[in-house]
């Protein structure tokens, strides 16, 4: 799975990556955290950002896709990666697109995370705090001040992307002012909903859970029909059967077991209804028959 996760500085990005990594199994890659490191360790790379980074503008869009480039091809990113700060302008995604495309590589989804600018302030603010009182290091582009202008250059230069991955529908839009736990949920759900992620169920509670998971228990049903039977009589029938309901879905399955259920209930009542009126006459007939009896023992 590969997935970008768009929102301005302090929505959250970074801490939602973290937990889609636990849950998937793939790696974060942050350009904020590369330059900062290639900052730490005096890189040529990280020599040229310094200066930038601290006054909280960009790097240059040649340095970030070189970055991103390379670290795309590291072995820990085979198995899917999260984008988180990058892209940032419009020309950086046009540069992914065309590594991705170049790497034969498909990009599943970008989410965006929208939250309350003036939210964000506090946010930043109370994060800040709460590292002091840790005895944390703080970031130095962590000021009011330097956020003030990363979330103007947000606007300016990272917003575009909205429209640019709208247009080629890719963009799913989440709450980023929801619980962190909130955010997470809702954008396993969107992954879900588009297919990126694979819902562990099997083709009957697939087909229960609802037209995202349909196609994918279609597959393992019509999977299952091609195996050859092993244990029961019949099991190609079977495994067609539960083909057949995974392609149909839920709806239509539960109208037809519903019908079918009536359908029973009806014989089962016609049944009863005609055993007792056969009882009855039964009964009757024998009573009267007594009757008959009785009174010809009368006359005589
Ligand atoms: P972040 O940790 O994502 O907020 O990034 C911290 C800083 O690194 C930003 O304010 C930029 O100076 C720089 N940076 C990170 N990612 C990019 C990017 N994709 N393009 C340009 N500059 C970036």
């Amino acid at each position: 799975m590969r997935i970008i996760l768009l929102g301005p500085p302090g929505s959250g990005k970074g801490t939602q990556a973290q937990l889609l990594v636990q849950r998937y199994g793939i790696v974060q890659l942050s350009t904020g955290e590369m330059l900062r490191a290639a900052v730490a360790a005096g890189t040529p790379v990280g020599l040229k950002a310094k200066e930038i980074m601290a006054s909280g503008a960009l790097v240059p869009d040649e340095v970030v896709v070189g970055i991103i480039s390379d670290r795309i091809d590291q072995p820990d990113a085979r198995n899917g990666f999260i984008l988180d700060g990058f892209p940032r302008t419009v020309p950086q995604a046009e540069a992914l697109d065309e590594l991705l495309k170049h790497k034969h590589l498909k990009l599943d989804a970008v989410i965006e995370l929208r939250v309350n600018e003036s939210a964000l302030l506090n946010r930043v603010e109370t994060r800040v705090a709460q590292m002091r009182e840790r005895g944390e290091e703080v970031r130095l582009d962590d000021t009011p001040e330097v956020l003030t202008k990363r979330l103007a250059n947000y606007r300016n230069q990272t917003e575009p992307l909205i429209h640019y991955y709208s247009e080629r529908r890719k963009l799913s839009t989440i709450d980023g002012m929801m619980a962190i736990d909130e955010v997470t949920r809702a954008i396993h759900r969107q992954l879900l909903a588009l297919g990126a992620v694979e819902p562990k169920t099997h083709a009957k509670s697939a087909a229960k859970a609802g037209p995202a998971k349909k196609a994918k228990a279609s597959k393992t049903a019509r999977k299952t029909a091609q195996k050859p039977a092993k244990t029961t009589k019949k099991p190609a029938k079977s495994a067609k059967k539960a083909a057949k309901t995974a392609v149909r879905g839920p709806k239509k399955t539960a109208k037809k077991a519903g019908k079918k259920a009536a359908g029973k209930t009806v014989k089962k009542a016609t049944k009863k209804a005609a055993q007792k009126t056969a009882k009855k006459a039964v009964k009757k007939g024998a009573r009267k028959a007594a009757k008959k009896v009785t009174k010809k023992r009368a006359k005589r």
